[in-house]
């Protein structure tokens, strides 16, 4: 836990855009950077008299999420109207899930520091986005223009309990969500395009002599538009209530809910107003939509579809391959298909630590430096699984190693190539020389029982033998090495 005198507690809503290739009740494109209102018909754009339809592949999109996120699905759901006026709402209500959600009770684990941590999900809907309005185009502060593409777009809505205890750890679970609903090709979580928004709920928790704690009030906080500022926003903002609370002395419950803004550039939270009471919203039922049964069949077909889900991955890595948390979490954190050659590499080295060890180093440096995925990374596992080979086989030195490796990069010729054109030491194999060492051993019974009562420089005798029988061409420190290794077996 930290040093702080007090205990951080987190909540967060995540807001994630379905990746269907049309919106949420209309036959309109779900795609980003269209240009303005050209993804728009009177459904969206809400015209009088028309008639949303309820999109199929969304509403499984969703509930393949809510499975994932370890949820409870209602058999029976309904949407409900949730008015509000803003200029991006044209209908002036927002067709959202109220008091029957399709589910809820749900959890996804995060790796911790101190280890696995359950987070709860208290429900996950499914809702439409609002338009977007962008302000001051021109620059002279007049202007705001109204764009509807995103009117209409199926939004899932995750809410978790308040079970995050650090900034850390609120930054954890977006990651590993992130990982998730990406991975199940459910969004594709781009923050920086609004395929994922975060609102958070944070107070602090005081303890006092009696053992006891005093709650400060909750603030939501917005505009978060990275998981750096959530965890930057959240350290603040908890700071911030310590020293409220020990100025005021206001409590949870004393003063209404209020909301804050992130502001990135000064690096603070500013609260901004008391927050909208669910009764402000006047919800009743979408009269326009009926309601979905989801029957069991269904339900499991979807379940059945889900596949290995990362958190399975990492633990499996663990117990099958050795792998420490550590590198297990590096290695599934790049994605399914870095993991999918990580495992093929592994097989084909037929040693899964060396496997990891080349994939989170060298490979995954290769990648962040030029900024490509593992799809466009040239070499492939057989390829790099050859390069590993030549190293174990003549002990190839780890700089002379990588050399190898980013000349296949380059030019894609074979390591076995390459380490001969780079006139690395090759004439004899490891176990070709260690067969001569073991010789050299035996015919040397004095040197051998020299070594033995602690006469180390003993040790060169063995080695001019070793030279003699490979003509000079053995790298006198592999031999050495493998003097040293053989000695100590003898
Ligand atoms: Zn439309
Ligand atoms: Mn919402």
């Amino acid at each position: 836990m930290s040093a702080l005198p007090y205990e951080v507690v987190i909540g967060l809503e995540v807001h994630v855009q379905l990746l269907t290739k049309s919106k949420l009740f209309c036959g309109c494109r779900n795609e980003f950077g269209l240009p303005p209102n050209s993804a728009t018909c009177p459904v969206c754009i809400g015209m009088p008299g028309v008639l949303p339809v309820m999109n199929r592949e969304a509403f499984e999109l969703a509930l393949k999420a809510a499975l994932a996120l370890n949820c409870e699905i209602a058999p029976f759901t309904k949407w409900d109207r949730k008015n509000y006026y803003y200029p991006d709402l044209p209908k002036n209500y927002q067709i959202s899930q109220y008091d029957l959600p399709f589910s809820r009770n749900g959890w996804l684990e995060i790796d911790t520091a101190a280890g696995p941590k359950k987070i709860g999900l208290i429900r996950v809907h499914l809702e439409e986005d609002a338009g977007k309005m962008l302000h001051d185009e021109t620059g002279q502060g007049r202007d705001s223009l109204v764009d509807l593409n995103r009117a209409g777009t199926p939004l899932l809505e995750i809410v978790t309990r308040p079970d995050m205890n650090s900034p850390e750890e609120a930054r954890l679970f977006l990651e590993e969500i992130r990982l998730l609903l990406r991975e199940l090709k459910v969004s594709d979580c781009e923050m920086q395009e609004g395929s994922l928004r975060v609102d958070a709920n944070v107070n602090i928790h005081i303890p006092q002599a009696d053992g006891g704690f005093v709650a400060t009030p909750i603030v939501e906080v917005k505009n978060l538009n990275s998981f750096r500022a959530v965890e930057k926003a959240m350290a603040y903002e908890a700071q911030r209530q310590y020293e409220e609370y020990q100025q005021t002395g206001k409590k949870l419950g004393e003063v209404p809910k209020a909301t804050a803004g992130w502001d990135e550039t000064l690096g603070m939270t500013v609260v901004q107003r008391r927050k909208e009471e669910a009764s402000d919203y006047r919800y009743f039922p979408e009269p326009d939509l009926v309601p979905v049964v989801v029957d069991e069949a269904w339900r499991e077909r979807i379940r059945a579809s889900l596949g290995e889900l990362p958190a399975a991955r990492r633990c499996r890595f663990q117990n099958q391959y050795g792998l420490s948390v550590y590198d297990a979490r590096v290695i599934i954190s790049q994605g399914l298909a870095f993991a999918d050659y990580f495992e093929e590499l592994a097989s084909l080295v037929g040693d899964a630590k060396v496997a990891a060890n080349w994939c989170t180093n060298q490979v995954l440096q290769v990648l962040n430096e030029r900024q490509w995925t593992i799809a466009e990374f040239p070499l492939r596992p057989s390829q790099l699984a050859e390069l590993l080979e030549q190293v174990r086989k003549y002990r190839i030195n780890p700089q002379r190693a990588r050399d190898v490796f980013m000349r296949m990069i380059q030019t894609g010729t074979s390591a076995e190539v390459l380490v001969r054109q780079m006139g690395l030491d090759v004439t004899f194999d490891i176990e070709q020389l260690r067969q001569l060492v073991r010789q050299a051993i035996a015919n040397n019974p004095k040197a051998l029982a020299d070594v033995r009562s602690g006469k180390a420089k003993a040790i060169d005798a063995l080695v001019g033998p070793v030279m003699r029988a490979t003509q000079g061409k053995a790298p006198t420190d592999v031999v050495r090495q493998l003097l040293q290794e053989e000695l100590q077996k003898a």
